[in-house]
């Protein structure tokens, strides 16, 4: 009784509470060091996002299956996206890839508004339940494909995507401000380790670095025909 209602509210539970501490400590030792992004991970109980056969590593620092074929990242590189993200409170966040929901959650903490884009419905569905569960009311979702963006929303400040594309695409780009908006995105070839990049725009210009290597399942075009 008292673990549903504890769910309803969203508020991690006791247990949810030492095994968040421990995730910390591990994601502290894994060199990230910016405390607002610890904090908001460290509010989020990542048990909400996977399914039953997948709770009892809830907590562990790896990537997990989601339906669809799809993967929710491990731990340490949702915190790291995050921290190259350098999101602010008053930022407007485009997410790419919502899956389970689970990072456009922890952006929910950071940002003023966050819009993400999936292409499965199904998956879509769940995450909207989540959102709610955590009364993330600054998380606007839509069925659609990434590669078109938000174009009613844009420019954002920053764009984060959380599936793997050949390059940058240019659409996103264009949706970015000019002054110092950040795209963080997985680029490589499909079924590769990918490069984790970082770019900046600046005006035109498009300032890159590569920060690690990553493995993403790939972004695809169009919205998913079934789920
Ligand atoms: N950020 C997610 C993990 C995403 S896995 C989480 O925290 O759980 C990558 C997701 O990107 C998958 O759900 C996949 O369906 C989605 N995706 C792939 N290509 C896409 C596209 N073109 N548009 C929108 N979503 C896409």
């Amino acid at each position: 009784m008292e673990d549903r209602d504890d769910d309803r509210d969203g508020e991690p539970t006791e247990e949810d509470r030492i095994a968040l501490a421990e995730l910390i400590l591990k994601l502290r030792t894994n060199g990230i060091r910016d405390r607002r992004v610890l904090s908001a991970i460290e509010g989020i109980p990542r048990r909400l996002f996977l399914g039953s056969r997948h709770q009892a590593l809830a907590y562990a620092d790896q990537a997990m299956p989601i339906e669809c074929g799809q993967t929710i990242s491990q731990p340490t590189i949702v915190a790291m996206m995050t921290e190259a993200l350098d999101v602010s409170p008053e930022h407007r966040v485009l997410e790419v890839g919502t899956g389970s929901g689970y990072q456009a959650a922890v952006l929910a903490r950071l940002a003023k508004e966050v819009y993400t884009v999936e292409r499965y419905r199904s998956l879509m569905e769940g995450a909207k339940d989540r959102f709610r569960v955590l009364k993330l009311d600054n998380v606007h979702t839509r069925i659609g494909d990434g590669f078109e963006g938000w174009p009613e929303a844009a420019p954002f400040h920053r764009i984060i995507v959380t599936a793997a594309a050949e390059k940058i695409p240019e659409t996103l780009v264009e949706q970015l401000v000019s002054d110092h908006g950040v795209i963080v995105i997985p680029i490589g070839q499909q079924g590769n380790v990918q490069d984790l990049i970082k770019a900046v725009k600046v005006g035109t210009r498009l300032e890159q670095q590569t920060i690690c290597a990553v493995r993403f399942v790939p972004m695809v075009h169009g919205i998913a025909e079934r789920l």
